[in-house]
């Protein structure tokens, strides 16, 4: 029989957390009284929470002792931490990773358990069919990001994936094996490879709370995504460094031959500050980057646990 197991990472979800137990429970048991039967059980990861999210997951473990567990962590360590510390656990066959905010939805779990018995697929994973409800100026950015990413790094990334998916056990092997520090996970989860397939599905709101991403927190999480995934940055400082020394011997060439056929005297130290201003702005720019990556070598030869651990039923 068959083991799926549910992943769900959660910050500040008192709302959500019982309404997503609720939901799932109603469309796996009623997805098993026609099918063959299956097991499935839950790992959610209190990833430091103010709220009350804690108590609900006692709450929903007391419910349901069999099937409910979760693991508490010390303090936020991101839903990237908690992705990681939830694949860990889970035991079954099956894997499945969702937003406890039922943006994800529920109802596709059967297709996608379904997809994976009878096909050959490693991964079924979802994409947004659109992008309804949301801001214009982030879905504008979100699509400028993939295109970015895409364009300059070796994996390469759906549009609109969702981390919302249902892994075989090899997959979510292999997902735990990456002992990276830096963890970006739709980066992972390209990286990893194996045969996926994607399910469409139209955007949903949140059921309760708020999302914790802001425009600040998106952008610093894409420029992670492409310094994890591509070198490209750091060959832009060789890329500028060419076209100015080129520049320079034109620029040169100019003086020497107008001086030859005019005459006349090369003016302006303003322009000589502008260039040397540019110049010294291109090296910062070039020095900025190249200390983003050093930054993150640091972070990893730390070999810092990715999270702690308080409690675990
Ligand atoms: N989450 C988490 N740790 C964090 C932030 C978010 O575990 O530091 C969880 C959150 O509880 C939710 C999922 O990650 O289940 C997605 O977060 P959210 O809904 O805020 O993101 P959005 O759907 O707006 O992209
Ligand atoms: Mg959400």
């Amino acid at each position: 029989m068959p083991v799926i197991s549910i992943v769900v990472p959660c910050y500040n979800e008192q709302e959500s957390l019982p309404l997503f137990y609720q939901r799932v429970e109603e469309i796996l048991q009623e997805f098993n009284r026609h099918q063959a039967t299956y097991q499935w059980e839950y790992w959610f990861v209190n990833d430091g929470s103010t709220d009350d999210s804690l108590k609900q997951m006692q709450y929903l473990h007391a419910t349901d002792p069999e099937n409910v567990h979760y693991v508490s962590f010390s303090r936020n360590f991101g839903k990237e931490a908690a992705l990681l510390a939830g694949l860990k656990q889970a035991q079954g066959d099956y894997v499945a990773v969702m937003d406890v905010d039922l943006q994800d939805p529920p109802e596709l779990l059967p297709t996608m358990i379904k997809t994976l018995n009878e096909t050959d697929n490693d991964v079924v994973a979802t994409k947004r069919s659109d992008r309804a409800g949301e801001p214009w100026l982030r879905s504008m950015l979100s699509q400028a990001f993939y295109h970015v990413i895409n364009f300059i790094s070796q994996v390469k990334i759906v549009p609109g994936a969702r981390d919302y998916r249902l892994m075989r056990r090899n997959v979510v092997q292999a997902i735990i094996d990456m002992p990276e520090y830096n963890r970006f996970s739709k980066g992972i989860f390209s990286w990893v490879g194996f045969k996926t397939t994607y399910l469409r599905f139209p955007n949903q709101d949140r059921v309760a709370g708020h999302t914790h991403w802001s425009m600040r927190q998106l952008f610093s999480y894409s420029m992670e995504g492409i310094m994890d995934y591509s070198e490209v940055p750091l060959a832009i400082a060789s890329w500028l460094g060419g076209f100015s020394f080129v520049a320079a011997i034109l620029g040169m060439l100019w003086i020497v031959i107008r001086a030859l056929l005019f005459g006349n005297p090369t003016a302006g130290w303003p322009s000589l500050v502008a260039i040397i201003l540019m110049l010294g702005g291109l090296q910062l720019l070039c020095l900025g980057i190249v200390g983003k990556y050093i930054g993150r070598i640091y972070l990893e030869t730390k070999h810092r646990p990715q999270f702690l651990i308080k409690e675990k039923r």
